[in-house]
């Protein structure tokens, strides 16, 4: 992988999950991992995803539990290896019990003398006018199990089973369609640990689009749960500063201000709401920016330009503000407009055909 990708947090992302999480499935499919060797794997990937290295300077901006959710939770979907290597481990059982004339499992019974069914009708017996399930386990229940061992009789026996269906194993996990998957029963795991914060449904559908690259899809995702570094974030973590916006010079500095409600951000947000001849009522923060711009109202044509110049537009105000604070160098407003229209430009025709639509022609149809 370039270093240009490495350097940017979407290459960092793919690299992780596409190597560093991978590095280990061979071993987990096999053994049980350590939980303090997978630590010790998450925390480098960690370290890596935000710049790190390990040597410290750099602000881990979300957590690892929020990074392993998925994507639907406001995470990005990066595997816990302690669940993965259960999900890994879990595939075995199954087979066990499928595979029933392959010759590793025949070793396996062999050696540990353990070959019963696990099918309903090896589970239960009639007696007279009773079924009775026939539990039998393999060794004796402690005190602390009890409870355990009630719930699963008391399943059990709630059990209505239908006399005309076929006795059979269904893997019962959604999206699985009854044959089991690592995936299915991994998502089953995440699932179970997974505690949502709050009481809003996270708009994954708004941040990670189609079409947009990588480092902005992953700067409006951290944008999107509040965390990146403006100064107001930056005094909370401890800095003393003067928190004044860059951009404007007026008032002090949040992400709802920088990108919503500072006048040079409203000149780019007019000139976006210009070009598609919409009506804009300026919304309270960033999270309503992002629920409301679905591209409903302006038509299935020109609904793709207009999801991606939401996109670009929040990362053009970001790298302005940023030369601006780190370089000192300031773009006119003229400049950050016709940058908003040419990369915009670059983004929709890389979707649709460069060559035959030319940017008069681009600019024509956004208006019409
Ligand atoms: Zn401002």
């Amino acid at each position: 992988m370039a270093t240009n990708s490495i350097s940017s947090k979407g290459g960092r992302l793919t690299l992780i999950k596409s190597v560093l999480s991978s590095i280990p499935t061979y071993f987990m499919s096999v053994h049980v991992i350590l939980v303090s060797v997978a630590r010790r794997i998450e925390q480098l990937q960690w370290d890596f995803l935000w710049g790190d290295g390990g040597a410290g300077g750099h602000y881990h901006l979300v957590s690892w539990d929020q990074i392993c959710m998925s994507k639907e939770q406001g995470g990005l979907g990066v595997r816990r290896l302690v669940l993965f290597n259960l999900a890994l481990l879990g595939k075995w059982l199954w087979r066990f019990v499928e595979e029933r004339e392959r010759l590793w499992r025949r070793v396996v019974v062999a050696k540990f003398g353990v070959d019963r069914g696990v099918l309903v009708s090896a589970m239960r017996v009639e007696e007279g006018q009773l079924r009775v399930w026939n539990v039998q386990l393999r060794r004796d229940v402690q005190d602390w199990e009890l409870d355990q061992l009630v719930d699963l009789l008391g399943f059990l026996y709630d059990l209505h089973l239908g006399q005309a269906d076929n006795d059979a194993l269904v893997w019962d996990c959604p999206r699985a369609k009854g044959i089991f998957t690592v995936s299915s029963f991994y998502g089953a795991l995440v699932e179970d640990k997974c505690v949502f914060h709050g009481t809003l449904v996270y708009l994954w559908k708004s941040v990670w689009v189609p079409g947009t690259p990588s480092k902005v899809a992953f700067f409006v995702w951290t944008a999107s749960l509040g965390r990146i570094l403006t100064i107001d974030n930056l005094i909370r973590r401890g800095h003393i500063l003067v928190n004044w916006c860059c951009l404007c010079g007026q008032v002090a500095e949040s992400i709802d201000h920088l990108f919503i409600h500072c006048s040079v951000s409203s000149r780019l947000w007019m000139l976006v709401v210009a070009i598609f001849a919409m009506v804009w009522v300026q919304p309270g923060s960033l999270f309503v920016v992002l629920q409301s711009w679905v591209g409903g109202s302006v038509g299935k044509r020109r609904r793709k330009a207009w999801i991606l110049a939401l996109r670009y537009l929040l990362w053009l105000i970001w790298l302005e503000r940023n030369r601006r604070v780190f370089h000192g160098v300031a773009h006119s407003i003229t400049w950050l407009e016709r940058c908003l229209l040419t990369v915009l430009y670059s983004w929709v025709t890389g979707l649709v055909d460069p060559d035959v639509l030319a940017f008069t022609d681009f600019v024509e149809n956004l208006i019409c």
